[in-house]
């Protein structure tokens, strides 16, 4: 695989023999080439290399790809940079008992995610702030990897379900002055724990909505007036709606979710990310979570979902990636790949899950200038062997990554 960290001040012409350009584009284009200009995509030619580009950029970067596909990079919208998806409870005690074994970690799931063609990923807080502390990392060149958007910590209600993704809040003045302490810290967006974890147990079955919807609404206000966007971690249908009617820009998991609520996500222009994956790869593997927890539970929320995905997509929602990476057998980078194949056997075609991928999910972190490969955009793009578009496991082996 060949990676490449795309210098501003730099000049790059990369021949690649196939170009998809992102949502909304016909097809491939054939025998390309894609110029890189001051950390700008600068454009995208057919017909191979041009002799006045040569001519006119001596000290240029020249890269040869003729076997190669390039397409917009992937993004993940929800992960858990301080996660591990193999021992959840170990990890959690070695945040404090021994931090520089987590940061270690995480250095190597930068890799496995960039390597798996993974150009940003939204991170969805934890305790400590590592994700934010990664962000910083990254700033300041001591780590390589895809582009981080981090919360630092999650907001919750002391005494029910997230006393690992924040300090947790008893008042709506807690999480006044939580919003506020995090927006000096410059994270990205703002990510509140709306409601409890699904139940593996008992089917249809979801810890407590934490918030009334005024509680909620003031809470969504406060962010929106700092310029966050609030990511709601959401299931059951009351909580969902709760989320939605509060004003919160995307809604994470939503497992239960209605016909009149994912309407209503279509209309507000909610995003969603259903994170299929934490269901789907217990069944894959076969893996018990907890004593008590049952497989064909499991399997109906993981069909649930799958039904439910294939509705959202008919009534417009803005449908995103995320994995939920650091979740019980969701391993980062790799898992990506299982989320997009989830999407297919919802009935969506390649073309809808490539833009999921690319573009939908880049409006959704607010990364406007990714998303696409075109003139203008960010250089954030990948590329593989034959055509993704005809077949997703292409994406197994990214042979090339331009990122920044
Ligand atoms: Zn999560």
């Amino acid at each position: 695989m060949k990676t490449i960290k795309i210098k501003p001040d730099k000049y790059y012409i990369i021949h690649a023999g196939q170009v998809w350009e992102g949502a909304g584009s016909s097809g491939l284009l054939q025998n390309c080439t894609v110029t890189i200009k001051k950390g700008r995509i600068e454009r995208v030619s057919t017909g191979g290399l041009k002799t006045e580009i040569n001519d006119a950029q001596h000290d240029a970067q020249v890269i040869r790809l003729p076997e190669i596909t390039l397409m917009p990079g992937l993004i993940d919208c929800h992960v858990h940079l301080a996660f591990d998806s193999q021992n959840l409870l170990k990890t959690v005690e070695e945040w404090t008992t021994n931090p520089a074994a987590t940061r270690s970690r995480i250095k190597q799931w930068m890799q496995d995610s960039l390597s798996s063609g993974l150009v940003a990923l939204r991170d969805g807080g934890d305790l400590y702030g590592f994700s934010l502390q990664t962000r910083e990392a990254q700033k300041t060149g001591q780590l390589e990897g895809p582009k981080i958007l981090s919360p630092g910590t999650a907001l919750y209600k002391k005494g029910r379900y997230g006393h690992f993704l924040g300090p947790g809040i008893e008042t709506l003045a807690d999480a006044k002055d939580q919003i506020a302490a995090l927006a000096e810290q410059k994270v990205d967006h703002i990510k509140i724990v709306v409601s409890g974890l699904v139940s593996f147990k008992e089917y249809g079955l979801v810890g407590k909505t934490q918030f009334t919807a005024e509680e909620l609404r003031a809470i969504v206000d406060t962010a929106h007036r700092y310029g966050l966007p609030v990511m709601a971690h959401a299931s059951s249908d009351e909580a969902v709606s709760t989320a939605i009617s509060a004003g919160v820009d995307s809604v994470e998991h939503g497992y239960f979710v209605k016909d009149a609520t994912l309407k209503q996500m279509a209309e507000s222009q909610t995003a969603w990310l259903p994170t299929v994956a934490p269901l789907g790869n217990l069944l894959t593997a076969g893996h018990v979570p907890y004593p008590g927890a049952n497989l064909d539970v499991i399997r109906r929320s993981y069909e649930g979902q799958l039904e439910a995905i294939n509705k959202a997509v008919n009534y417009g929602v803005l449908l995103g990636i995320g994995t939920d990476a650091g979740a019980n057998q969701v391993y980062h980078g790799k898992s990506y790949l299982d989320e997009l194949k989830y999407y297919q056997k919802a009935g969506l075609s390649n073309e809808e899950i490539l833009s999921a991928a690319t573009s939908a999910s880049a409006k959704i972190v607010g990364m406007h200038e990714a998303g696409h490969l075109k003139p203008g955009k960010l250089p954030l793009f990948i590329g593989v062997r034959g055509n993704p578009l005809q077949n997703l496991n292409q994406l197994k082996n990214i042979e090339f990554i331009a990122y920044i």
